[in-house]
């Protein structure tokens, strides 16, 4: 069983005092702290290899390439890619959706076609498609989210036409913690000849995925939400997709021969990769991809299970407290308190050194669904103690008594 006191010792920024009191950090859905590792094999690369990746003859640049290609298989691995040349990397999560609604939905989307997505995205994977679908004339099509925070499968049935080109939809959400049947939503999106494109921002970092078996045609995430640094992200696609697709953005790394009106692009995936990529970034996340593989990702997923239950358990026992979302889920809870602004609640908090957020998390619409402008939202991790769940309850019930003073 995983040991999560063990795990702290690993990250540094967990011995420290906020407000002068033990930092609880209860935000890893936003974004994750970093294990030694990551930052020494970082700081590795900066001291020892530093240099441009591919084309450099020399010993530098042969170390910064193979590290930097060695994250991709990595990667693949990780997540049970079929193929290395399906890894693109990214800049996150945002960047994986738009190099698709960009070079994909370009080519692919015309004047009524459709775009299924669901009411719980994450405007990342929601802004993208609103702006190819208004250059495109295609459509947008959601599906709903049900009372207890869940989809109803059926409905992508009603949903699907000769018409739609593609479903894009969460894993894991952000806010309600939602697992979805995303292999079952991609047999049916498959089975009307529409791709699917799953954004695994919150499920990669938390639970062992296999896009092969998922038979998801793209899946996107980001480094700095599983112990790796920010600034680097991963697209995954089917090599067989990703080859017919034009490229995203133009520049070095992603041509083979450049004339001066005309060009020829690289093989996948670096036709993806413009520019100088975030060699760090990535020898960062490989570090982390080793470090979540020494824990073992059922293990990531069975205390987070333990974690959540207890949190959901205790939450649910403070009287005036909403829990928002579904009893199977990830390790999110997000909650409203009768008479408190979550940012009031988070503000409190803070004071006893426990880092929550408050907002409406990237998804106005799900507020809205929700009926609500915002909520507090506390997240879990390999690091969290079911202690620090102890400290967030004490912590709320002090939330409870000033609002109680000043109401
Ligand atoms: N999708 C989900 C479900 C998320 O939770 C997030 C970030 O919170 C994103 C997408 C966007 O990730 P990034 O900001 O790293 O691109």
């Amino acid at each position: 069983m995983l040991d999560p006191h063990r795990i702290r010792t690993d990250f540094p920024i967990l011995s420290r005092e906020v407000n002068g009191k033990p930092l609880v950090y209860l935000d890893s859905t936003a974004t994750t702290q970093k294990p030694t590792a990551v930052l020494e094999a970082m700081r590795k690369y900066y001291e020892r290899s530093n240099a441009n990746v591919h084309r450099g003859a020399y010993t530098l640049a042969q170390e910064a390439t193979e590290a930097y290609e060695e994250t991709r298989s990595k990667v693949a691995r990780f997540i049970h890619a079929p193929s290395d040349s399906g890894v693109i990397f990214t800049r996150n999560t945002t960047e994986a959706i738009n190099l698709v609604a960009q070079a994909w939905g370009r080519a692919n989307l015309h004047a009524g076609d459709e775009i299924i997505l669901t009411e719980m995205e994450h405007h990342s994977n929601l802004i993208p498609w609103q702006m190819v679908a208004r250059e495109r004339g295609a459509v947008l099509k959601f599906l709903h989210v049900m009372d207890d925070g869940t989809l109803d499968v059926g409905e992508v049935d009603t949903l699907l036409s000769d018409r739609t080109k593609l479903v894009g939809l969460v894993h894991v959400s952000n806010v309600l913690g939602t697992i979805n049947p995303v292999k079952e939503i991609a047999k049916r999106a498959h089975a009307a000849g529409a791709r699917i494109l799953v954004d695994g921002a919150q499920s990669v970092p938390h639970m062992p995925v296999d896009v092969k078996d998922i038979d998801c045609d793209f899946f996107a995430f980001s480094g700095h939400k599983m112990l790796g640094p920010t600034g680097i992200g991963v697209l995954y696609g089917k090599p067989k997709i990703l080859d017919a697709m034009p490229p995203f953005l133009g520049g070095g790394e992603m041509i083979r021969e450049v004339q001066l009106d005309w060009s020829t692009y690289n093989d996948i995936p670096w036709k993806f990769e413009a520019g100088t990529p975030n060699i760090g970034g990535a020898i960062g996340l490989g570090a982390a991809i080793d470090y979540l593989d020494a824990v073992g990702m059922g293990e990531v997923r069975a205390h987070e299970e333990r974690i959540t239950a207890k949190a959901l358990a205790a939450l649910r026992d403070i009287e005036g407290l909403e829990v928002f979302g579904p009893e199977v889920r990830g390790g999110v809870v997000s909650f409203a308190m009768r008479g408190a602004h979550p940012h009031d609640i988070a503000t409190i908090l803070d004071q006893d050194g426990v880092e929550i957020r408050a907002g409406h998390h990237c998804a106005q619409p799900l507020m809205r669904r929700l009926n609500v402008v915002a909520t507090a939202r506390a997240s879990f991790y390999i690091y969290n103690t079911e202690s620090e769940i102890e400290v967030l309850v004490e912590s709320l019930k002090k939330v409870k008594e000033v609002f109680a003073r000043v109401s």
